[in-house]
């Protein structure tokens, strides 16, 4: 049987995957999506924010994404700090540099995925759903292909491409073979989570936004989505939990509690079962190699307190995209591409990181969250400690300088 050769092969279906795979079909290379799961399938991760809005806009589903009336989230509400009383931070009051990117979407995930994955098909992405990447090929050193397995029994079969793309979400299949990963001792939390209904929703401009409640031993987050239903989760350090009964127990404890959450879920029915998801913030200590890069989840995980996941997924399958386009192009240059695709996602993974560690402690006055970030993201404070908070839990800082690629910088590697 004659082997395929594509020029690009890429592991995994999640926004990720299907956005790096889009946008290379679209800039007319031939690609292949290899996803072990058959969509709509479910995920976690519901909550995002503005700046996934320029890569919709890129893949060209803003429309789609509009007509299938999600819940539009034009901030978040947080009952976190040293003053109990809820304080709203409103996506709009970014600044000058906000223009359209002012809200966000609650998205059930089955949909939203399939919606990119589709998309993906459509700009002429051959997908394989269904179907286990099991390994990588190499030659000489360099990453030349994959091994897969379509269905339960499946024969082994191998594809050969001129680049691969390791979009494999929390699987981490490279950086797990090479033994990559590095964990952020500070951040090994455990999640629960379940779906109610018949809660009430936030007060008017806010009632689309995700509510983040702090506690002595964790943090709660609900989030409304347009199925009628309301995720609600609960984040808290690993190693304190005990067994998944006494979780479940603490869930509930969590909520009644609870303040803002236990007075919306006050007339409001559980009407999932639970789930549960170890939740620790990790990174691969390499996001590229001879021949392949690492996305999304593959690539470095972070807490969910900031709903970065998926912002960091579609903006990190665009910055890869954008690469591999040039590597295509000036093949030479190949080293000195990666890395720069390594640093200027790293960059603002770090940023978000190092964020999260800081915000973990909520003994503090909110004004010094906002401090914090423009420390972070505008040490010349251009904007105000408010607009720079706002800019950075966003991604708004993000679109405009930390991952910007300036192909005119030269790149030390
Ligand atoms: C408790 C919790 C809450 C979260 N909440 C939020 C939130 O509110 N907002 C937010 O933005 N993010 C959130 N996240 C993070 C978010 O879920 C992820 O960051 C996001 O899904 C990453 O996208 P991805 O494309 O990298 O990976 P994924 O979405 O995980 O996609 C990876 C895909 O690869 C496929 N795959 C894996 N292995 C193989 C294989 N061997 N062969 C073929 N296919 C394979 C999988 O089936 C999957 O479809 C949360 C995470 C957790 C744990």
């Amino acid at each position: 049987m004659v082997e395929q050769v594509f020029d690009v092969a890429i592991v995994g279906g999640g926004p990720s995957g299907t956005t790096c795979a889009a946008l290379l079909a679209k800039k007319g290379h031939s690609v292949l999506l290899i996803e072990k799961e058959k969509f709509p399938r479910y995920h976690i991760g519901e909550s995002t924010v503005p700046g996934i809005l320029p890569v919709l806009e890129e893949l060209g589903i803003v429309e789609e994404m509009a007509q299938h009336a999600f819940v539009i989230k034009r901030g978040i509400t947080l009952v976190w700090g040293k003053d109990r009383k809820p304080w709203d931070v409103n996506f709009a009051d970014a600044g000058p540099l906000t223009g359209p990117y002012d809200h966000a979407f609650q998205v059930v995930r089955s949909e939203f995925d399939s919606i990119l994955l589709t998309n993906a098909r459509r700009s002429g992405v051959a997908v394989l759903e269904e179907t286990s990447v099991v390994d990588f090929l190499f030659e000489q050193g360099r990453c030349c292909g994959l091994k897969y397995v379509q269905g339960q029994n499946g024969m082994q079969s191998t594809v050969r491409a001129r680049f691969i793309v390791d979009a494999s979400g929390q699987n981490t299949l490279l950086a797990r073979k090479y033994d990559l990963l590095e964990w952020d001792e500070g951040l090994k939390n455990v999640a629960i989570w379940a779906y109610y209904q018949g809660g009430k929703a936030l007060d008017g401009y806010a009632a689309g936004n995700i509510l983040v409640e702090n506690m002595q031993d964790g943090w709660l987050w609900l989030i409304p989505l347009h199925d009628g239903t309301q995720s609600i989760g609960l984040v808290m350090p690993a190693g304190h939990t005990g067994g998944r009964q006494a979780l479940e127990q603490k869930f509930q404890d969590m909520i009644a509690s609870s303040v803002e959450t236990r007075r919306l879920l006050a007339s409001a029915q559980r009407a999932s079962n639970y789930r549960t998801a170890r939740d620790w913030s990790y990174k691969s200590k390499t996001f590229y190699g001879s021949g392949f890069l690492l996305t999304g989840d593959a690539a470095g995980f972070v807490d969910p307190l900031f709903s970065t996941g998926v912002f960091l997924a579609l903006r990190g399958g665009s910055l890869a995209s954008a690469t591999i386009d040039r590597l295509f192009k000036e093949p030479e240059k190949e080293a000195e591409l990666l890395a720069r695709y390594e640093k200027s996602y790293r960059d603002f993974f770090d940023v978000v990181i190092s964020f999260v560690h800081f915000f973990y402690d909520a003994s503090k006055t909110k004004e010094s969250y906002w401090e914090k970030a423009q420390e972070l993201i505008d040490p010349i404070q251009q904007m105000t400690i408010r607009q720079d908070f706002i800019r950075l839990i966003s991604g708004q800082a993000g679109i405009v300088d930390v991952m910007k690629l300036d192909w005119s910088e030269e790149v030390q590697v």
